[in-house]
Parts: C-alpha cells; structure tokens; sequence
C-alpha cells in the first residue's frame, strides 16, 4: 500500500474506541447502469425522492430529485464486505450460529462489527464509524425517471403479498400497476465520511464502495450502479453534504442554458464535480488534505491489485481482525 502508507498520520496506527477526529472523506460518482428503484426494502413504495433547491443559491428554482438513501448504500456496501469476510472465514460465531446482520447476531469482533457499528441485543453497542447520507440525482427528477411494468413486484422476489399487509397476508398479486425508474447513466453524488479508521479498515471500506454495484431493490435484477471514486479527502471535521456538492455540480454544469443535458458526459460530470469539491473545501473550517486526481486514480489501482491477489487480501484482513485483540475466528 504505497499511496495510502504516505497518509498514515491521517488515520488510526491501531483501532481506538475513542473519537480522534480523524476523517477520511471518498467522493462518489454513483452512475446507474441499468433501469434502477431506490426505496425502502419490501416497502412497496414508489421511488425515494425529495424537494430541494435546483443550485446553491437560494434564488434557484425548487426541483425534485431522486434520493438513494443512506440505509441503502450502506447497507449494500456491507453486504458486499460480509461476503467476503465470510468467503474467507474472518466472521466470528456468535451463540446461534455466526455473525449475522439479518438474525440480530452481531459477533462484535469482526471488521464489519466494528467499522460499521451493530447494537447487539445484550446490550453491547459499537457506533458506526462509516457516515453516510442521503444521495441526491444530480439531474432532476423528471429527466432521468420514467415508467413502465417489472416483474418482479416485491424486493423479496415473491408474487405473494408480504405477511404485513395483514387481511391481503397470501394473496397473490394481481393487476400490478407500473413502476417508476430511474434511467441508465443518471448520476448522483455522495460523500461518505469515514471517520477514525486504520489503513487496513479504510481498504476494506473502499474497497467495499468500488465493489458494490447492486443498489435497487434486491432480487428485482434491476438498478445496477458503477461507483467512481473521484476525489479522496483527509481532515480533521467533517466537509460538506451531499446536497451542497449535488447543488454546485448542477450549476456549474448548468452554465447558461435551462436545464442539464441527459445523459451527460462522463467526464464533464467528474470535472465538475472536482471543482465543486475544490470551492466548497474553502468554506470548510478545519485542515483538509486532498488527494489530487492522479493520486486518486493510484490509489485506486492499488486496491484494485489488493482484490486481485487472494493472498496478500486474506493476511490484510486478518492482520485488521487481530487488531481488535480478540484473537480469529477458530476455522479463519
Ligand atoms: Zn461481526
């Protein structure tokens, strides 16, 4: 880890219970790939969305744009980690069997319990040191959102009504309406802050953001999304929302016209983006120290080799899991 050892003053040398206000900012691109829903698991809901101002500026038109929540993201992006703690034995076990989110049966030792908090039915509780938030569609909603019929009517992948919906509990679904989706290529930003982490758990993290690509509701086969890491940033508080960088990217990229072109150009949503980034940390209070996009893109490719070598991953995870000294799980 040769780009990321030169900001070792930036994290944690060992894992710490106690806030050092040491943060770690990843700015995202999140760029649907295929017709996408963002709502609340088995909801049955229409898309997430929200009435905000167009720009920054309070003068700015109020438009609605579509929201991926911050559950969502996070929950998918462990999801993503827990499989491969589990491919490589690194989820300890709990009195009914192994850690296990769905099941309330947090082991609290493993990276997951640790980096991103579980409340345990005993009692135990480790906040998450992973902050996210609501992201934002960079366009408005109209522009990127459209209708039409899916099969899959429910995120559990079931014909049959959940048992919740009480006197309706079995019946099978008839007449299903059409749902609204988000289009390929629209884009939304996110900052995810992560806050007092050693290198090995920022890997982890990261490597958990660039893995994820399934965001829409689960087994529905639908809403797959490219994350993009398009700027990294040390401090010692917290930056920006989400909303402030969505706002100021849409008006830089806005410029004279009337509203954003749809699909836009890669590039261009990065480049504004990066500027963004760049007026916004000057209304920060605090000391940042931001990664320039060379470096981005090294450090990028250095996690990239990381997943690829089985070897070197497994003794990295493992040396993080014995970190929290509590020993491995006894099959690790
Ligand atoms: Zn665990």
């Amino acid at each position: 880890m040769n780009v990321l050892s030169q900001y070792a003053q930036h994290m944690l040398e060992s894992y710490s219970n106690s806030p050092r206000g040491k943060y770690v900012s990843l700015f995202i691109v999140r760029r649907v790939e295929s017709e996408a829903i963002f709502r609340t698991e088995g909801s049955g809901e229409p898309l997430n969305k929200e009435f905000v101002h167009a720009g920054g500026d309070a003068s700015s038109p109020v438009i609605q744009r579509v929201v991926i929540s911050k559950r969502k993201q996070t929950a998918v992006e462990r999801r993503t980690g827990r499989e491969l703690l589990r491919r490589l034995n690194l989820l300890f076990a709990t009195k009914e069997g192994v850690c296990s989110l769905n099941a309330n049966q947090p082991c609290e030792k493993c990276i997951d319990c640790m980096v991103y908090g579980y409340a345990a039915g005993g009692g135990g509780a480790q906040r998450s040191r992973v902050i996210t938030d609501d992201a934002f569609s960079l366009h408005p909603a109209p522009l990127i959102t459209d209708k039409k019929m899916f099969n899959a009517p429910f995120d559990n992948s079931s014909p049959w009504l959940p048992e919740k919906e009480g006197s309706d509990k079995g019946k099978r679904m008839t007449g299903l309406g059409a749902d609204e989706y988000v289009r390929p290529e629209a884009l939304f930003l996110d900052i995810e802050t992560m806050r007092d982490l050693t290198p090995g758990e920022l890997q982890y993290a990261l490597g958990n953001v660039l893995r994820s690509s399934r965001y829409g509701a689960i087994a529905s086969r639908i809403g797959k999304v490219r994350n993009s890491l398009v700027g990294i940033a040390f401090s010692d508080c917290e930056l920006f929302s989400n909303l402030e960088l969505t706002q100021h990217s849409y008006d830089l990229l806005r410029g004279g016209s009337a509203d954003l072109d749809f699909p836009l150009s890669d590039t261009a949503a990065v480049q504004a983006v990066r500027e963004s980034i760049q007026a916004l940390r000057r209304r920060v209070m605090g000391q940042v120290t931001m990664l320039d996009a060379d470096t981005t893109h090294a450090l990028v490719a250095e996690l990239s080799d990381l997943y690829a070598n089985e070897d070197a991953l497994r003794s990295g995870l493992r040396e993080t899991t014995r970190g929290y000294g509590r020993g491995l799980p006894d099959n690790a």
